[in-house]
């Protein structure tokens, strides 16, 4: 399924990540509406006290009632955020939505910031669309363990994930 996509950015969300959406309709042609929102509500409530994180998760269950009819949702969030099993993750994609933090993909050039959110959305939007990880390590699919993993992929599906999604 194709369809549109709906950007959520929580407003606490640096400004510099807003620029970073706009990969959504350069790797996928995806078209999207962006919309700056106040999800603190949201995000308290999947707060885990004891981690001091986001249960990433709980935040997708909590914020379904969003996803568009015929589309996807994907939400920014600055929280750092978790998913069990994991320290840490950098995004989750469940069903139609997906969520990205930009809380570990900080950095003093702001270009290789918004680089870094660019993959993280690409690469969640890449699993809504039905694509898993792939063992390419310059393919956005690759599954980041770290930032230096995503520094060091692509923001684009290599040609064979390409493949797959376009059938
Ligand atoms: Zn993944
Ligand atoms: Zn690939």
């Amino acid at each position: 399924m194709r369809g549109r996509v709906l950007v959520v950015v929580d407003e606490r969300v640096e400004g510099e990540a807003l620029s970073a959406v706009s990969v959504v309709e350069e790797v996928y042609g995806l078209p999207l509406r962006v919309e700056r929102s106040d999800l603190a509500d949201h995000i308290a409530a999947s707060t885990n006290r004891r981690r001091g994180q986001v249960d990433a998760l709980q935040l997708l269950k909590r914020t379904e009632s969003m996803v568009p009819e015929r589309g996807f949702l994907l939400i920014l969030v600055l929280s750092d955020i978790f998913v069990d099993g994991f320290n840490f993750c950098f995004g989750l994609a469940y069903r139609r939505s997906a969520v990205v933090s930009t809380f570990r993909l900080r950095h003093p050039d702001p270009r290789m910031f918004v680089e870094r959110v660019r993959k993280e959305i690409a690469h969640e939007l890449g699993h809504l669309l039905g694509l898993r990880h792939c063992p390419r390590r310059e393919c956005v699919m690759y599954f980041s363990n770290s930032i230096e993993d995503t520094d060091e992929k692509g923001v684009a599906p290599c040609d064979r994930c390409r493949t797959l999604i376009l059938g």
